[in-house]
């Protein structure tokens, strides 16, 4: 029969995101109304390792709904990829008494907990977070939703530049294997084109579409390209590229880099991070674990780590099709 828990960690690992503090929050509540002790694991695996625990209560957690980042702070540990660092990380736990652990974070957090699981007979259990939106198991990750608000408010801020002095932009996006953030920032903000990892829209094309926009009376263009679009040249060698062939356009390149992660979490953030904590401290009493809880359907569901890790989140091929038709 499986242990009944009584104690249970809370951690968020890998690059933070908006929502992150709202997913705390909620496991740290849902593990007071069920009566269960609540330990915040500082720096994800690295403050396991050292045993950085904090003992949290329902008051612990007041006022951060609204925050963006971590109040745990997150890392990343090369130590627990070794099984000498996961040792030790086990041995903290069972000298705090913590029973189960929740990690809020990535692919790569959700492959250490369950190497964990598998190693110690520990249970876990997932809560994605993530502002690119490529975990499978779930239409949103924490924190995706932020970020799209967030980037389209700033290429509206750029459309205004560019729209005043006749420019092209190339933006560039997060979104190093999947164009989530691309596509729907792109259909969100008007923009002409949108480079995304998942279609190779070719040089060519590309000045094609450029040309074609000019010639139907747009005197600017802005063109969103995800990090790691197929084109496969890096945001400068395009603007170059571009310049080299069409001198009719004057063209700049704006990197939105870090300022996607921050800020405070917007209205669907928070109550997806509710909802997820919610449900991963009640399959845990339940006595379920290794899993990763998301969104489907509009319901909160479970998918087990390994598909999470294993299985490719895809876009949405009718945004594509929507977005040509809104470039004409
Ligand atoms: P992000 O999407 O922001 O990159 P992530 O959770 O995928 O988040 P990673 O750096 O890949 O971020 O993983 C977070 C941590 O999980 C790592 O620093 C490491 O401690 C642990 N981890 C990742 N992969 C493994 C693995 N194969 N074995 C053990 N631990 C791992």
């Amino acid at each position: 029969m499986a242990k009944t828990i009584k104690k249970i960690g809370v951690m968020t690992s890998g690059g933070d995101s908006p929502g992150m503090n709202a997913a705390i929050r909620s496991v740290v509540r849902a593990c007071a109304y069920h009566n269960i002790e609540c330990y915040g694991i500082y720096r994800g695996y690295e403050g396991m390792i050292e045993g950085d625990f904090i003992k949290m209560n329902a008051r612990s957690v007041k006022g951060i709904i609204n925050k963006g980042g971590t109040i745990l702070k997150s890392a990343r540990s090369k130590e627990f990829r070794t099984k000498e660092g996961r040792v030790k990380a086990h041995e903290q736990l069972i000298k705090a008494g913590i029973d189960a652990f929740v990690v809020v974070g990535g692919d790569g957090s959700f492959t250490g907990a369950m190497i964990f699981n598998q190693e110690f007979n520990f249970p876990v259990m997932g809560i994605p977070g993530t502002i690119d939106n490529d975990i499978f198991g779930t239409t949103h990750t924490l924190g995706y939703d932020t970020a799209l608000n967030t980037v389209v408010e700033v290429i509206d801020k750029i459309r205004d530049t560019a729209s005043s002095h006749n420019r092209l932009f190339f933006v560039e996006v997060m979104g190093r294997d999947v164009g989530h953030i691309a596509l729907n920032v792109g259909i969100g903000a008007g923009a002409e084109e949108i480079l995304i990892p998942e279609e190779d829209l070719g040089l060519d094309r590309l000045l094609e579409s450029l040309r074609r926009s000019k010639q139907s009376g747009k005197s600017s263009s802005i063109v969103v390209v995800a990090e790691g679009d197929k084109i496969g040249k890096s945001v400068f060698e395009l603007k170059d590229y571009v310049e080299e062939n069409m001198t009719e356009y004057e063209v700049r390149v704006s990197v939105l880099g870090h300022l996607q992660r921050g800020g405070a979490p917007s209205c669907f953030d928070r109550v997806l991070a509710s909802r997820m904590g919610v449900k991963a401290v009640e399959c845990l009493l339940d006595g379920q674990s290794n899993y990763m809880v998301g969104l489907k359907n509009d319901v909160i569901d479970i998918t087990p780590f390994d598909q999470a890790v294993k299985g490719k989140s895809k876009i949405n091929m009718e945004l594509l099709r929507v977005s040509d038709i809104m470039s004409i």
